[in-house]
């Protein structure tokens, strides 16, 4: 009897979405792809880890960088430390911090240097920047976007 190898099970178990791989079977904790394998769970995202010839620090685990837990794509794979509220590595930690720049404001630091430089009057720059006046008239006044040298800096002080 040929037994199917743990990679065509989870290849056979998972949705391709959007370039990712999404396991269809059971999730533990409700993050974490397990396939049942040589009569045991085993934790996919490190087992196709290790299969890749690929180490695992200790007490570290394998995590999707795209955020969907059910995703098992060794595209997608990270290591991080297995530690409780999140600490994750500092490159990580920086992408997080882009996306939430990207989230709180629709401008880039170039647009608030452009806002800075000009001397138009914020109902002017607001209407080309499709924003309010008044949030214009805080970007000029410093209030938001403080150190535009360091876009992450106010988002790692407020720890
Ligand atoms: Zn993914």
């Amino acid at each position: 009897m040929s037994k199917k190898s743990l990679i065509e099970k989870v290849v056979e178990g998972s949705a391709v979405v959007d370039g990712c791989m999404h396991w269809k079977g059971a999730l533990v904790h409700g993050r974490i792809p397990v396939v049942w394998f040589d009569g045991k769970p085993v934790n996919i995202r490190s087992a196709l880890w290790k299969a890749a010839g690929k180490r695992l620090k200790p007490g570290c685990i394998v995590k999707s960088s795209c955020g969907e837990d059910r995703c098992v794509s060794p595209e997608c794979a990270v290591q991080q430390k297995n530690a409780r509220g999140g600490t994750t590595t500092p490159l990580h930690r920086a992408k997080i911090a882009a996306t939430m720049q990207r989230l709180r404001s629709p401008l880039s630091a170039q647009d608030v240097e452009d806002i800075r430089a000009s001397d138009e009057p914020p109902e002017v720059l607001a209407r080309r920047y499709d924003m309010r006046a008044d949030s214009i008239v805080c970007i000029l006044s410093g209030r938001r976007w403080a150190p535009i040298s360091n876009p992450f800096s106010g988002l790692l002080g407020a720890r």
